[in-house]
Order: structure tokens, then C-alpha cells, then sequence
């Protein structure tokens, strides 16, 4: 098994990487740079095939639907299976008729189902369902050539379904080769200090919302499904 970061390991986001095995390929998000000043195709990694023209290239799998990890599929071929959850590939579905400009829909492709391990080519792909802001997001194992590759994608512990991440930790995936995590908060926040659970964010919008005189508005991302959760509880 070869990998190669094609993006992400020096910048948070543009997360892009392409995995090799037998003479055939897998990409694991396709992320748009947080940086870039527009969804444009020059911020495509240089691989092989995006074209479509190049059968080494099994598919694109796209831990979850963030723009810094599915955008660039807005540039690829349709011929490419993309393979991410049901769940995620209806929010970009739908999300696609007010983003017209360069905002990628899924082609039709395989979905991720947490712990359900599927083969493709050479690879061996088992996805963990985990607790992040982009819903129906992924952590992923990738076996090939006798090696286990773990590829965490985005993951938080303060989110709605944080057990999830917690499941994972308390039994870890075994004789894992290569690890992939992802690290965008590490040193935002001093020792003592933690990100605010969905319960917090409940409390202060329910103090929020008893203290004011007139209209109370929210504005929240529309995919960020445990946000929204959050806000409709409210009153329960
Ligand atoms: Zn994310």
C-alpha cells in the first residue's frame, strides 16, 4: 500500500488523499481549500484520472460533506463513483438548487454504512459513523497488501451523537499502520478550556430567547443537522 497527502497535512481543510494498491487507486476526500477564493478546478490535486479516462481510479470517498473535503468533486468526471453516506449525498443533493455555482452533486455511487466493511479492487473499506458538525460523517479503515490505514476525517466529542467518537475510543480499531487524524483544534483551546456541548448551546439559546423583549432569530448552517436539532428543542 502507498499514500500520498495530496493536501491537509499542513493547512486545516483541502483534505486529499490518494491511496495505491496493485496498480489501483482510491482517493479519500476531495477537499476544497478553506483558503481558496472561489470553487475553482486549479485547486485540483495533480492525480492521475480525474478525468475519468483512467480505469486505475476505482473511486472518490468523501468522509463527509464539508466543503474542505467534497468540493473539488465539482471538477471530476461523472464517470468516477463516489462513494460517501446515503445521508450526506442528499444534503449535497438538495443543498445543490440554491448553491448553483460550482456546487458538486454526488453522481450516484455505493453508501458508507457504519462498521459494515465492503470490498472494492484491492481495498478493504470499513467506515465508523462519528460525532462532527457535518452530518452522517465517517472515520475509515482502508486495508490492502496486509496493512490498515485509519483515516479519521472530521471528529469532535461536544456534538449530539459524541458517543459515537467515544465508542471508537474506548475500543480502538487494532494493529493499525498508518494513522490519519485529523488535528484543525489542536492548540485553539488552553488545557483547562472545552468546546460548548449541543446541551450548552440549548441552555444559552433558551436563555437567549427568555430574555428578549421582541424577535429572537438564529442563524445557523442548514446542514448542520445537530445545530438544528439543538434549536427545535427548545421549549421541550
Ligand atoms: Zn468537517
Amino acid at each position: 500500500m502507498q499514500v500520498c497527502i495530496h493536501r491537509g497535512a499542513k493547512e486545516i481543510g483541502g483534505s486529499c488523499v490518494e491511496i495505491l494498491s496493485e496498480g489501483k487507486r482510491l482517493i479519500i476526500d476531495l477537499g476544497l481549500p478553506l483558503d481558496a477564493d472561489k470553487n475553482d478546478e486549479k485547486y485540483l490535486p495533480d492525480i492521475a484520472g480525474l478525468n475519468g479516462d483512467d480505469e486505475s481510479l476505482l473511486a472518490v470517498l468523501i468522509s463527509h460533506p464539508h466543503l474542505d473535503h467534497f468540493g473539488l468533486l465539482a471538477h471530476i468526471s461523472n464517470k468516477i463513483p463516489v462513494i460517501m453516506g446515503a445521508d450526506a449525498r442528499r444534503i449535497l443533493t438538495e443543498a445543490s438548487r440554491f448553491l448553483p455555482d460550482n456546487w458538486p452533486v454526488p453522481p450516484a455511487g455505493s453508501a458508507l454504512r457504519s462498521e459494515i466493511p465492503f470490498e472494492l479492487g484491492p481495498f478493504k473499506i470499513t467506515p465508523f459513523l462519528i460525532d462532527h458538525s457535518g452530518y452522517d460523517a465517517y472515520a475509515i479503515i482502508i486495508e490492502a497488501d496486509g496493512k490498515r490505514l485509519f483515516y479519521s476525517g472530521d471528529f469532535r466529542m461536544h456534538g449530539r451523537k459524541a458517543g459515537l467518537t467515544g465508542k471508537l475510543i474506548d475500543n480502538p480499531p487494532q494493529n493499525i499502520d498508518v494513522l490519519l487524524l485529523e488535528g484543525s483544534t489542536l492548540g485553539r483551546l488552553k488545557n483547562h478550556e472545552s468546546f460548548p456541548s449541543e446541551t450548552d448551546i440549548e441552555n444559552q439559546l433558551v436563555d437567549t430567547f427568555s430574555n428578549a423583549k421582541g424577535l429572537t432569530l438564529v442563524h445557523a448552517s442548514s446542514q448542520n443537522i445537530d445545530r438544528i436539532v439543538s434549536d427545535c428543542s427548545l421549549g421541550k
